[in-house]
């Protein structure tokens, strides 16, 4: 089969930023599948559909009409277009998030994406980023690792990455988002977050990315 290494956890975590870079150096796919669960909220703003409207949620993820363009060298993030439009910035804001977090609650949406996610694993090797891809989307991935930091660490993480952009956020509204993000990722009943039992876990709250990095070099070579 072809290899799969999965990066799980909460968010703020740096799972985008280590699974990414991971993909780069091995020459392998990506799979953003936070982006996914994103879309789909997006989509259902755009289309008037409620967040907790399940049996038209599935249909809307199930078609979701959306392009992944690679990152040229140069970009640090994939180009991602919804419907033919360029959305890239406009999933990554804490209300995306948010509604994602909400969308990703339910069962049948989760089920609807499942095949699209398994189709990125394509040859040589897929990286794929989220918090179910180790327990439920490629439970016989070969390397499974799940990043974990303290809520704080990832709240100020988040706030540098967006006060970066220039968006206005506080940090105290971020770790509020967070603790709430967690909560509902890890209650709701359809893969909730936690580690696959064979996941190897990583504190990364006092690691930089490159001590991360070396951390996961070591896993790679065992
Ligand atoms: O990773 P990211 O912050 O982009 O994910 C947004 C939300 O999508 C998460 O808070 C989570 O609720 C949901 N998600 C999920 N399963 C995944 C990836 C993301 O439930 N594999």
């Amino acid at each position: 089969p072809i290899p799969v290494i999965t990066v799980d956890g909460p968010g703020g975590a740096g799972k985008g930023t280590i699974a990414q870079a991971l993909a780069h150096r091995l020459g392998w796919h990506f799979l953003d599948s936070g982006a996914l669960y994103r879309l789909v909220a997006l989509a259902a703003e755009w289309h008037g559909i409620d967040l907790d409207n399940e049996s038209a949620l599935v249909p809307l993820a199930g078609h979701l009409d959306v392009r992944f363009v690679a990152p040229d060298d140069g970009e640090d993030e994939a180009r991602i277009y919804l419907e033919g439009e360029e959305v890239t910035g406009a999933i990554r804001t804490e209300s995306a998030g948010a509604g994602a977090s909400r969308v990703a609650a339910l069962p049948a949406v989760r089920e609807a994406l499942l095949e699209r996610q398994r189709d990125f694993r394509q040859a040589p090797g897929l990286v794929a980023d989220g918090r179910d891809m180790g327990t439920t989307v490629f439970p016989d991935a070969p390397l499974k690792l799940f990043l974990t930091a303290s809520a704080e660490e990832r709240a100020r993480r988040r706030y540098n990455q967006l006060s970066d952009k220039g968006l206005d956020v506080t940090l105290a509204g971020l770790a509020e988002e967070i603790r709430e993000r967690d909560r509902r990722d890890s209650e709701r009943s359809a893969s909730p977050l936690r580690p696959a039992g064979d996941a190897e876990v990583v504190d990364t709250t006092d690691m930089g990315i490159p001590a991360v990095l070396a951390r996961v070099d070591d896993l790679c070579q065992q």
